[in-house]
């Protein structure tokens, strides 16, 4: 069952359909490592894949 309500633009993600991510589960995290992030910019979300 995908997440619900999980709004994405990353539209060359094997897991995007129509704004929305269709994966199971997600992994977030700081761009730069670590735990802090001071923005929105700073994280990225690494269950992304190319398809
Ligand atoms: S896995 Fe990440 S990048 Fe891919 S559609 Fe879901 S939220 Fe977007």
């Amino acid at each position: 069952m995908s997440l619900s309500n999980v709004k994405c633009t990353v539209d060359n993600c094997r897991y995007w359909q129509n704004e929305n991510c269709q994966a199971t589960a997600i992994e977030v995290n700081v761009d730069e490592g670590g735990k802090r992030a001071q923005n929105s910019k700073q994280t990225q979300c690494h269950t992304f894949e190319q398809k």
